[in-house]
């Protein structure tokens, strides 16, 4: 597999407009974050996932992960362990974490572009680093300074990894019904035991000790998952004795084959408690909240791959003639670019992610000013749109990430269905991307039952008043009455929640999933007119990448036309409210 990392693209999105180069040096410790040094490791970081990462992911898929049941270990792909090394050697792992425990303190932005490129490049191998920066962030929030000592340095230089042991064989979204038990020890520590399955990196060689974040009941527990704690269980003691925490086997899957995805057997295994008994759910919310971003840049990361690889055969495979005549008379076919539905599906593409990009890298800017920023409105406004936006980036981001390999897929014919090219794999790996941290339907929920009535509304009033503003501020820019009509639609859609869902919660749980589309669509709808007006605005000044900025104005037009216009359905669907769902009987369907 080849893939260029899209670096003029992103530097579009973080400098021209979000104008990050301004506002993440600006924040308290982050001084360092010069656009000269943000270019500098960016450009490092492509070249990690351009020339070590990529070239891993079609072997890394063929040879998949293997389990050595004689002493319970795991092997990761040939290759994985020398990359992940470079990978934590040049410094990936630490980028954005807190300087006194060995990070570089840089904003979590740039560990956003970074971690896309890495997606692109191997979602599989990118996954045990990803969920590391989930077990750092819990344990930065929420571990005593004890405990931070102890494990922090070593997860931070990506000496050891982290997981996240969340679900049991009958509990995975519901998470109230753990089993697992944690009995307090003389010492102050606990005894952990229960078996947790799918556990991403639960076991793997990449790394010589592995630390698991552990969701398990005391016994004096309330039931439900008020009654849930969060332990840190790590494979190796400090005394290198083996703690009891064993990999009992591994998963066959779709996709991700590299990816080990763990039985795990805790058996009274030594624990330490995170945070307060019985709030573990609290401190795990950091870590599934960073984790669910990490998802929705798996699912731009792979789109952009699968654009990547299907563009490139647009523009060899030669198939008939262009509608309007011939465009290569000296060949024997044009190529496929030139017809209609081809560029539907390229175009659907380019769209969802150029405008995706926008979306993720504006959550991730809001996240460092919510964390950073030392004007305490300014902190709460941001965490404000991190709260809202971050179930509809892993949402959304998930399911086009898929939609858009299907019509990498769709578009390169029976080819594309091979094995002699990526793009099938694509389609494998990104479709769990819609099911782990929270199923994309649980994120809707997530949105619709939680974040829009937080603080009385606040949230969503203030991405109102963004747009609002926006369309005030340029009233004669480009598309700016699709802004406008957007929001106007997601307004509506939210007053019906309103009047509908809050006395009706089957209403609100009908409603979710196209409420949630319709708040995306809005989003990027808000983005591509920006991102057109910037362009236009670079054109109008004399700039000479001619190409680049008319591409970004030809394909907001097409978000525009084809693909915004959704909206007008989706209203439909969610003003039918709940009755065609739940009339028909269990014993009917
Ligand atoms: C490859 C892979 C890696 C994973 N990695 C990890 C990991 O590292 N750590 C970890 O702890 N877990 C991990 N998981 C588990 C993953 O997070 C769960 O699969 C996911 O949370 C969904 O749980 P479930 O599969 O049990 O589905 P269920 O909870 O059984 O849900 C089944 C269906 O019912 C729907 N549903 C459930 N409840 C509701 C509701 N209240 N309202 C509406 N719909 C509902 C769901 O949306 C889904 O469509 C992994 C899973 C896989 C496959």
């Amino acid at each position: 597999m080849t893939y260029q990392a899209p670096l003029r693209d992103m530097q579009f999105v973080l400098y021209e407009l979000l104008n990050g180069d301004e506002i993440l040096p600006s924040l308290p410790n982050c001084e360092d974050a010069s656009r000269d040094i943000m270019d500098a490791m960016l450009t490092e970081a492509a070249k990690l996932a351009e020339n070590v990462m990529a070239p891993l992911n079609t072997s890394g898929d063929r040879e998949g992960c293997q389990y050595n049941p004689d002493d319970k270990t795991v092997t990761t792909p040939t290759g994985f362990k020398e990359a992940y090394k470079q990978f934590a050697e040049n410094g990936w792992t630490s980028i954005a974490s807190p300087q006194e425990y060995g990070g570089q303190g840089m904003p979590h932005t740039l560990n956003t572009l970074a971690e896309e490129m890495v997606c692109s490049a191997n979602l599989s191998l990118g996954m045990y680093p990803g969920l590391t920066h989930g077990a750092i962030n819990a344990l930065t929030s929420y571990g005593s300074d004890e405990l931070k000592e102890r494990f922090l340095p070593k997860l931070v230089s990506g000496e050891w990894t982290g997981t996240m042991c969340l679900t049991e064989p009958h509990c995975g979204t519901d998470l109230g019904l753990i089993r697992t038990k944690a009995i307090p020890a003389a010492d102050g520590s606990y005894d952990i035991s229960g078996t947790k399955i799918w556990i991403t990196g639960g076991e793997h060689d990449l790394t010589d000790n592995i630390v698991h974040l552990v969701l398990a009941k005391l016994p004096d527990a309330p039931g439900g998952s008020k009654g849930i704690s969060l332990f840190l269980v790590p494979k190796f003691l400090e005394d290198r004795s083996r703690n009891p925490a064993f990999c009992g086997g591994l998963e066959h899957k779709m996709g991700i084959k590299g990816s080990a995805t763990c039985v795990m057997n805790f058996e009274e295994a030594k624990g330490w408690l995170i945070g307060e008994p019985h709030k573990g759910l609290q401190a795990m919310f950091v870590m599934m909240n960073s984790a669910r971003l990490m998802v929705g840049l798996q699912g731009l990361g792979i789109a952009e791959a699968a654009y990547q690889t299907s563009l490139g055969f647009a523009k060899e495979r030669r198939q008939s003639r262009s509608l309007s005549g011939p465009q290569e008379p000296d060949q024997a076919a044009d190529c496929i670019i030139v017809h209609p539905d081809v560029r539907r599906m390229l175009l659907r593409q380019k769209a969802t992610i150029e405008g995706g990009r926008a979306l993720a890298y504006f959550t991730s800017m809001q996240l460092d000013i919510a964390h950073k920023s030392d004007d305490e409105k300014e902190r709460e406004h941001a965490d404000d749109m991190v709260q809202l936006l971050t179930p509809v980036v892993k949402a959304y981001l998930t399911d086009e990430g898929f939609f858009c390999a299907n019509d990498g897929l769709q578009l390169m014919g029976g080819n594309g269905f091979t094995q002699d090219w990526p793009i099938e794999q694509f389609v494998r790996d990104s479709r769990i991307t819609r099911i782990y941290e929270g199923t994309n339907g649980i994120q809707a929920l997530d949105l619709v039952g939680r974040k829009l009535g937080m603080a009385g509304g606040r949230a969503i009033k203030r991405f109102f008043a963004m747009l609002d503003h926006y369309c005030k501020n340029n009233e004669n820019d480009l598309h700016i009455e699709h802004v406008k009509n957007s929001s106007k639609k997601l307004q509506q859609a939210t007053m019906w929640l309103m009047q509908h869902g809050m006395t009706d919660r089957e209403q609100a749980g009908s409603a979710a999933t196209p409420y949630l589309r319709v708040f995306a669509l809005t989003a990027m709808s808000y983005f591509w007119s920006r991102m057109a007006n910037l362009a236009k605005r670079s054109l109008d000044a004399g700039s000479t990448e001619v190409d680049f900025y008319q591409a970004k104005i030809h394909t907001a037009e097409f978000f525009m036309d084809k693909l915004l216009p959704q909206i007008d359905s989706l209203i439909t669907e969610i003003e039918s409210g709940k009755d065609s769902l739940m009339s028909i009987s269990v014993a009917q369907l």
